[in-house]
C-alpha cells in the first residue's frame, strides 16, 4: 500500500502512515461496531488499537453516501454521541476510488453541522474540513 500524498500538506505522511496501519479495507479484529439508532449496524466502527489512537472508521461508497450541497461526509447523529469524546481520529475510506479522508473530532466541533434530509438527524462535516489521502494498493 502507498499513499500518494495527503492533502492539505498540514498533515504529514508519517502521522498518516501511523494512522493508515489500520486496515483500510475493512474493519480489523479489534474494531466494535457501532449501533445506529435502531440498533443496526451504522457502517461505522469503533476501534481502540493503542498504536495509532481510538479511531472512528467507516467505509461507504462516495458516490451514494456523500452530501452533494454542500460537499459533506454525513454520519447519523445518533452515531456519534460519546463516540467524538474518544478518538482521535474520524477515518472515512471511499470504496469507489480507495480514498481515505481523515479528519479530528475538534474539526466536528468547529466546522460540523447538523441536517435532516429524510434519513433522520444528521451531523455533517464539509469536505473541505477533510484530509483526503489517495492510497494504492499494491
Ligand atoms: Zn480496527
Amino acid at each position: 500500500m502507498s499513499i500518494v500524498a495527503p492533502s492539505p500538506a498540514t498533515l504529514s505522511t508519517a502521522e498518516v502512515q501511523r494512522i493508515l496501519q489500520h486496515p483500510i479495507d475493512g474493519p480489523c479484529s479489534l474494531c466494535r461496531v457501532l449501533p445506529n439508532g435502531d440498533g443496526k449496524h451504522s457502517g461505522c466502527w469503533l476501534c481502540p488499537a493503542p498504536e495509532y489512537g481510538t479511531i472512528l472508521f467507516r467505509r461507504l461508497d462516495a458516490s451514494k453516501h456523500f452530501l452533494r450541497t454542500p460537499p459533506a461526509i454525513a454520519f447519523e447523529a445518533a452515531v456519534l454521541v460519546g463516540v467524538l469524546e474518544l478518538v482521535v481520529w474520524v477515518v472515512v475510506v471511499d470504496r469507489e476510488t480507495n480514498t481515505v479522508f481523515l479528519a479530528t473530532p475538534d474539526a466536528f466541533c468547529d466546522e460540523g453541522f447538523e441536517v435532516e434530509r429524510g434519513h433522520g438527524f444528521q451531523l455533517a462535516l464539509p469536505l473541505g474540513c477533510w484530509h483526503e489521502i489517495r492510497v494504492e494498493q499494491e
